[in-house]
């Protein structure tokens, strides 16, 4: 077997599994197994001194059989045509198993924002947009926030598109600000959908999370919002954060709003007053009851997936676990809230956002939370049961109920 790290092949040996576990189709199965389309763009941009510098930039639209495609476009100095294309498919799933009328997609360009400009972000993004806008679209291809991508930029982008189609047309991207027609709850909308999958995975495992410990492996948007509702919703203990400069930790437990100030005002959360310093393979290794991985792919392998001590690992990072540690977290019991579960809430409310764009009106916070607990609450039981019906560990037990809607999709429409 190989122990490729490369994403991508860790998503095509995913479906493989699944497909067999689905018997399915070997037509279904071979196009399922590789992107539908997919671009890849040089972008020029002015930099602050004067020169021009070109960005390599990616877009894969991995699947439309369930509609268009959707998801984020992440910002990175090691991104890959790859790991593009492993988070399209997981995009495709994504969106499956919350059954949302979406197909999966996901975009890259290789940059590092930590050390560009805001003026060089600004026409960074619009360079991307102009691009790949003729590609993209409301009923085409809808992009979003990701790694080191946030609202401004989705904002710009949006603007760019609006002034190449001349029309308005804010639902050809979502995780906008809210006066530009984001919507209410997509802020910590990631977070919050994997905060009530664990809700669930507590109540058919019996365990009391009142009090009970938890930590948190990356400070970005998911990892951030983990600590506040980890906190706030389920009454956990967060004892450990950490980000791409290291961790903390504290045995009595980190006050969110004070990590939260100090990571803003110094770039980290290292340092952080009265706590102690651990690194992040530490953390991974922590005897606490819930271990949210929210940074990047490949961190629980099978180096360390013996040595995962948490009850719960709650994946709000994308790709997190490998095959190898999957197997053996499934062996010790350990049991997985899949990442194309436990994240979907993010584009859950980006659907949401979809949605409100095209009818132009809005809904209230509150209504927004009710309905994205009803769809992580359905699909989170939907895959437990799949994951008992078919003896099999939770992320394929996700990847039979995903695979099989989108191959339902494929069939009706004769493509196969
Ligand atoms: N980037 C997020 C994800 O990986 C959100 C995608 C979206 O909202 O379209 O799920």
């Amino acid at each position: 077997m190989s122990h490729s790290s490369n994403p991508f092949q860790i998503a095509q040996r995913q479906l493989d599994e699944a497909a067999k576990v689905l018997k399915l189709d070997p037509a279904v199965h071979e196009l399922l197994r590789w992107p539908m389309r997919e671009f890849h763009v040089r972008i020029p941009v002015r930099m602050d001194d004067g020169s021009v510098k070109v960005f390599e930039g990616f877009r894969v639209q991995y699947n439309d059989a369930r509609g268009p495609t959707k998801g984020g476009i992440r910002f990175h100095p090691e991104e890959t045509f790859d790991t593009v294309r492993a988070l399209a498919a997981w995009m495709t799933w994504k969106t499956a198993v919350v059954d949302l009328p979406l197909g999966g997609g996901k975009g890259g360009v290789v940059c590092n924002p930590k050390e560009m400009s805001q003026g060089e972000l600004e026409r960074l993004s619009r360079g991307w947009i102009r691009a790949l806008g003729h590609y993209i679209g409301p009923d085409i291809d809808v992009p979003a926030p990701d790694v080191y991508t946030n609202p401004q930029i989705m904002a710009w982008m949006m603007d760019e598109y609006e002034k190449m189609t001349g029309r308005s047309a804010p639902g050809v991207i979502t995780g906008k600000p809210l006066p530009l027609g984001g919507s209410a709850g997509r802020g910590d909308a990631t977070a919050r959908g994997g905060i009530y999958t664990v809700r669930e995975a507590a109540k058919v495992l019996g365990i009391d999370l009142k009090g009970a410990t938890a930590a948190i492996q990356g400070y970005g948007n998911a990892g951030q919002f983990a600590h506040k509702l980890a906190a706030e919703l389920l009454g956990l203990k967060v004892v450990a954060v950490s980000d791409s400069k290291g961790g903390i930790y504290k045995a009595d437990g980190l006050p969110f709003q004070e990590v939260l100030k100090h990571k803003q005002e110094t770039g980290s959360v290292v340092g952080f007053p009265g706590a102690q310093p651990i690194s992040n393979q530490e953390l991974l290794e922590l005897d606490v009851v819930v271990l949210f991985p929210a940074a990047l792919e490949n961190q629980i392998t099978e180096e360390n997936a013996d040595k995962i001590k948490a009850k719960i690992v709650a994946e709000l990072a994308n790709g997190p676990t490998t095959p190898e540690a999957d197997l053996i977290l499934h062996q010790r019991g350990v049991y997985v809230i899949p990442d194309f579960l436990c994240n979907a809430g993010g584009v859950t409310v980006s659907y949401f956002e979809q949605v409100q764009n095209a009818y132009n009106y809005y809904w209230d916070e509150d209504t927004v939370h009710e309905r994205l607990d009803r769809k992580m609450t359905t699909a989170f039981h939907a895959v437990h049961e799949a994951a008992k019906k078919y003896g099999v560990h939770n992320r394929l037990g996700a990847y039979v109920v995903a695979v099989s809607r989108v191959a339902e999709a494929m069939r009706l429409r004769g493509w196969v």
